[in-house]
């Protein structure tokens, strides 16, 4: 099979490196084009990650000899669109929110797909946040977003905050066997790789914890509505519940968020914990069905041990795809509670994106 020719922009950051190696063999998508500030722009890949590769793993020799372009320069992607160097791009962009938004809708009108990783667009109502497992029936406002945006072959979708990750599916399975969260308290120990590279000083975090993340509590109370939402009329409605409460903290870890959460049922509880967990473990969604190359074999995976999950031991389950899950116990307050797992910089961000976009490719979104 030919290929998929793609670009990724901000591939020189924390989230482009996980890009670039998750699509060293990818059987679909290849990386013919990448992006990113001016500062890396005219360089060879390979210079502009000297001394700033993150990863165990290397990039393709194909990719250290691409000339990477500045991202902001749509026309240079355009360009390579009509080479057929890249059919779409995976946005990888830390930059100001509304410059963001501007240029991923900028790639959007020039015919390139973006599927991204910023937060700029998870609020506009007609973008889909996509987690492939729990809403992947929202991609189908694809074509409305085009139609009302003038747009023939681009579009804009995304994926939501990585410390949400870890338990967005096991909720999603219990809703779906009848099982409604309806109020929930949630405390995060977040990676330090979430804050992109070179990302906290290491005087701030080694020896510490800092009790915020700018921005982080606010993502993790909204998106999960936006998420479990409906699609009216063009427009994503959103969900009324569960309503949330997060505590997001950062903690001297190198990849992996931890949440501990806390949650209340609607009128209808599960009959007992075992009950939970045969629905975790037995949890298949569309991903699963259709066997694509990135989705993890088993979306949650559920660890008996008093002392699992923890980041160093499990956040490379399943290609580092799985959510792993642990400690579900009753709970004093609300109904449960439990430890939910999940790497960010893969499940949380490059590797959700590129299922995304295979799960866009089956939809027929992405020629
Ligand atoms: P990062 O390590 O700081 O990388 C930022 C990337 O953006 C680099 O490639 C950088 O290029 C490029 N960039 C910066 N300023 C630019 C400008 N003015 N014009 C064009 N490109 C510019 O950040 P990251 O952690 O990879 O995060 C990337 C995005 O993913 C962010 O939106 C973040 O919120 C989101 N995200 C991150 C995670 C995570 O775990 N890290 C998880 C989910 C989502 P240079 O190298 O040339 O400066």
């Amino acid at each position: 099979m030919t290929k998929i020719p793609v670009g990724v922009l901000g591939a020189t950051g924390m989230v482009g490196q996980n890009y670039i190696a998750l699509l060293n063999d990818h059987p679909w998508f290849e990386v013919r084009y990448a992006a990113a500030s001016p500062r890396s722009a005219g360089k060879k890949y390979r210079d502009a990650v000297a001394g700033r590769w993150q990863l165990a793993k290397a990039y393709a020799p194909h990719v250290g000899e691409i000339t990477v372009e500045d991202a902001n320069d749509v026309g240079r992607a355009a360009a390579a669109f009509k080479r057929g160097d890249c059919s779409f791009v995976f946005s990888a962009l830390e930059m100001g929110r509304d410059a963001v938004k501007a240029l991923e809708e900028a790639y959007a009108a020039a015919g390139i797909p973006v599927i991204s990783n910023a937060s700029a667009h998870r609020w506009t109502p007609d973008v889909p946040v996509l987690i492939a497992e729990v809403n992947p029936h929202h991609a189908d406002i694809i074509p409305m977003q085009r139609k009302a945006r003038g747009w023939d072959r681009g579009f804009i979708a995304v994926k939501p905050n990585c410390s949400i990750q870890g338990y967005m599916a096991p909720l999603y399975a219990l809703a779906k066997a009848g099982y409604q969260a309806e109020r929930l308290i949630v405390s995060t120990l977040q990676a330090v790789s979430g804050a992109g590279y070179p990302g906290v000083a290491s005087m701030d975090i080694i020896d510490n914890v800092v009790p915020y993340i700018g921005g982080e509590e606010e993502k993790s109370e909204k998106e999960p509505l936006k998420i479990f939402g409906a699609v009216e009329n063009g427009l994503i409605q959103n969900a009324a519940l569960p309503k949330i409460s997060a505590h997001c903290n950062r903690v001297p870890v190198t990849d992996g968020h931890t949440a501990c959460i806390s949650l209340e049922f609607g009128a209808r509880k599960p009959g007992s914990i075992e009950e939970i967990k045969k629905i975790w473990t037995g949890f298949k969604a569309l991903p699963q069905e259709l066997d694509l190359p990135t989705a993890p074999v088993q979306a949650i995976i559920y660890r008996e041990e008093n002392d699992r999950p923890q980041p160093r031991k499990d956040r490379d389950a399943d290609k580092a795809m799985a959510v792993v899950i642990g400690r579900l116990r009753p709970c004093n307050v609300f109904d449960i509670r439990f430890t939910a797992l999940s790497h960010n910089t893969v499940r949380g961000a490059a590797g959700g994106g590129i299922l995304n976009a295979e799960l866009l490719r089956h939809k027929g979104y992405l020629q």
